[in-house]
C-alpha cells in the first residue's frame, strides 16, 4: 500500500481542540446540552445576519446554471469588486478587485499563500501561543515552522525574539491580531516595532521578509485600534475569512490580499493563482462569492460577544482566576491552577468544564476558554469554576 506517511499522521491524531470538542458533543448527549460547559471550539453561537439569508433567497431566484456554475478561478469579479470597494472605503487604500483571490475560509486562504512563497527549507516564524494548524500549513507548505514565544506579561510580540530568530532561510513572520489564542491585539507600536526589525532583517539577509497577517477576528475587537497592517510594513499579505465575523464557518468563505503597495506585488499575485491551482484551491462556493457581494459590509454582532466577555471575565476575577484581560476575538487566556495546563484541564473536564490546554498551542501553564458560546451556558459554567479553584484552595 502507498500512503503519504505525513498526511496519516495529520488525519490519524486529530487536533486536540476537535478531540475535545467531540468529547463535549458526547458528553452533552449523555447527560444533556444544559450540563456540560463546553469552551473549546470557536464556532460562533451568534446567528448570521438576516441579510445573508436575504442574500442567498435572493441568489435562489437565478437560473440553475447562472447559481451553481463555476466562477473564475480567484471569484466572481462583483464579488472581488465588492470586497476591494469595503477595504478602501475602510482602510482609505487603493485596492483593485485583481489584488484579491476568493477562498474557502483562512485555513485555504494560510495554505495558499504558505505554498505562494515558501520554498524547501525555508522558515516561517509564527508567535507562540499560536493556531496550532499554522504548523500544519507551513509543513505542508515544505517549510519549517519557528515558534518564537510572546511577551509572557503582555502576550504583545516580543520583536527582539523575533529579529534573534530570524535567519538567512526565514520567509516569513505570521501573524494573528486579534489573537486566538489569547485575546490580545497588538498595539500600533509593537507592530511598528516588528516592521522595523523586519526591514531591517530583509535589508541584512538581501530579501524581503513578508508578514502574514491572518485577520479572521479583525471586527471582534473591543473599544481598541486593530491596526491596518499593509499600512505598517509594505512586504504584507493578508488572510481573511468571514467564518467569524459574519458567522459562517461552515460556508468556507474568505480571501488572499495582495496590496498593491507590495513590491513583490506582480510575483506574488500570479504566485497566489498558481498556489490555489496547485492544490486545487479555485473557485470558492459561489453562493457565499454572491452573499459577500451583498454582505460584505454587514456589522459584526460584538455586543453579544462584549456581553459574554464581561459576564465571564467579571465572574472568573470573582472567584480569583488569573487571566489576560481580552482585547478582541472571543477566547479567555486563564492561568491554569498548577503548571501541568493538561493536569488542570483533566480536573476542569471532571466538573464538566472543557476549557482547552494551552500546550495545544505551544506554551504551557495556560488554558484557553472559548466565550463565543451561549451567555446562559457561561451564567451556568459559574459554580463550576468555582468548585474547581475550591478544589485547589481546600
Ligand atoms: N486562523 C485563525 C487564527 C483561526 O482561529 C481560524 C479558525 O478558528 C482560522 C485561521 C481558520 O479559519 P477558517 O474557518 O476561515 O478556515
Amino acid at each position: 500500500m502507498s500512503i503519504n506517511e505525513q498526511s496519516y499522521a495529520y488525519g490519524a491524531s486529530k487536533s486536540s481542540i476537535r478531540e475535545i470538542a467531540a468529547y463535549g458533543a458526547a458528553r452533552k448527549a449523555q447527560i444533556g446540552a444544559e450540563s456540560v460547559y463546553d469552551f473549546s471550539l470557536g464556532n460562533p453561537s451568534v446567528p448570521a445576519p438576516d441579510a445573508v439569508r436575504d442574500s442567498i433567497a435572493h441568489a435562489l431566484t437565478l437560473p440553475a446554471t447562472a447559481l451553481h456554475g463555476y466562477t473564475p478561478a480567484n471569484g466572481l469579479p462583483a464579488a472581488r469588486q465588492a470586497v476591494s470597494d469595503s477595504l478602501n472605503r475602510r482602510f482609505g487604500t487603493t485596492y483593485s478587485p485583481d489584488d484579491l483571490y476568493l477562498t474557502c475560509g483562512a485555513a485555504a486562504s494560510i495554505s495558499i499563500v504558505l505554498n505562494a512563497v515558501c520554498n524547501p527549507k525555508d522558515e516561517v516564524i509564527v508567535i507562540a501561543p499560536y493556531f496550532p494548524e499554522y504548523n500544519v500549513f507551513i509543513t505542508n507548505a515544505s517549510a519549517t515552522c519557528v515558534e518564537v514565544m510572546a511577551d509572557l506579561d503582555t502576550f504583545q510580540i516580543d520583536v527582539e525574539a523575533v529579529a534573534s530568530a530570524i535567519t538567512t532561510n526565514t520567509v516569513a513572520v505570521m501573524i494573528d491580531s486579534p489573537n486566538n489564542p489569547v485575546g490580545s491585539v497588538y498595539a500600533r507600536s509593537n507592530l511598528e516595532a516588528l516592521a522595523k526589525t523586519l526591514r531591517a532583517k530583509s535589508e541584512q539577509f538581501g530579501h524581503p521578509i513578508y508578514l502574514i497577517s491572518d485577520e479572521p477576528y479583525r471586527e471582534i475587537a473591543y473599544d481598541v485600534e486593530v491596526p491596518w497592517v499593509p499600512d505598517l510594513y509594505d512586504h504584507t499579505i493578508v488572510c481573511y475569512s468571514y467564518s467569524k465575523s459574519l458567522s459562517l464557518p461552515g460556508e468556507r468563505i474568505g480571501w488572499v490580499l495582495v496590496p498593491n503597495t507590495n513590491p513583490d506585488h506582480d510575483r506574488l499575485i500570479p504566485a497566489v493563482a498558481g498556489a490555489g491551482r496547485k492544490m486545487g484551491f479555485v473557485c470558492a462556493p459561489a453562493l457565499f462569492q454572491r452573499v459577500l457581494i451583498d454582505c460584505v459590509d454587514e456589522p459584526t454582532n460584538i455586543e453579544a460577544y462584549a456581553r459574554n466577555r464581561k459576564a465571564l471575565t467579571e465572574g472568573l476575577a470573582k472567584i480569583g482566576y488569573d487571566f489576560i484581560e481580552p482585547q478582541g476575538a472571543f477566547y479567555l487566556w486563564m492561568r491554569a491552577l498548577e503548571p501541568d495546563a493538561n493536569a488542570f484541564f483533566e480536573k476542569a473536564k471532571a466538573l464538566e468544564l472543557l476549557p482547552v490546554p494551552s500546550d495545544s498551542f505551544g506554551c504551557k501553564g495556560w488554558v484557553r476558554v472559548g466565550y463565543c458560546v451561549s451567555y446562559e451556558t457561561i451564567v451556568n459554567s459559574m459554580p463550576a469554576w468555582q468548585a474547581l479553584w475550591d478544589s485547589y484552595h481546600a
